[in-house]
């Protein structure tokens, strides 16, 4: 499947100089979405997760059909203050100001094999933070599917030590 002519790019997009990489166009499309999600389980099944990890909001829809798919579990990672139980927190710093990252204190267990997934790593900010909440908790990530990855911002440099598998890179 050609999973890149399902991926709209956008030029200055939301602000001058990025190449907005839309994936609408993939996931309202019942095949190219259905491929996209069976690849990545089979990108991911050698990992041997057994649960699936996912930031907010565009992890939620790669990561949980990709849970659902392996007959896994799923675990939210959300912007500050969504969460409703006892959180986790990370603060990570963005180009102006910083964020925060929330996951639920009892989500995961310690030793649990985690899969992290999203749909696109780009400088691996998000990614680099997600993981450490998941060991902040205890838990071990044995690796990071993406549907694309952006080659040129080296997120897979701040991920160094651990598997980086994705679809498409641009
Ligand atoms: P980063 O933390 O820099 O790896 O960026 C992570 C998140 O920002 C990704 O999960 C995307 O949802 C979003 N993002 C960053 N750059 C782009 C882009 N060029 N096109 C679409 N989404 C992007």
């Amino acid at each position: 499947m050609d999973f890149q002519s399902h991926i709209r790019v956008i030029p200055d997009f939301p602000q001058p100089g990025v190449s907005f990489k839309d994936i609408t166009p993939l996931l309202k499309d019942g095949r190219a979405y259905r491929a996209a999600i069976d690849s990545l389980v089979s990108l991911a099944r050698p990992l041997a997760p057994d649960i699936v990890v996912g930031p907010e909001a565009r992890g939620f829809v790669i990561g949980a059909p990709v849970a659902y798919a392996m007959g896994l579990g799923f675990v939210p990672v959300r912007k500050a203050g969504k969460l409703p139980a006892e959180t986790v927190s990370v603060v990570y710093d963005l180009e102006y100001g910083s964020d925060r990252l929330d996951i639920h204190k009892d989500a995961l267990r310690p030793g649990q094999r985690v899969l992290v997934a999203d749909d696109l790593l780009a400088t691996g900010g998000t990614i680099r933070s997600t993981i450490r909440l998941v060991e902040q908790l205890g838990a071990a990530v044995v690796g990071c599917v993406f549907l694309i990855e952006l080659t040129e911002l080296e997120g897979r440099a701040k991920l160094a030590g651990y598997d980086v598998l994705s679809l498409v890179q641009y």
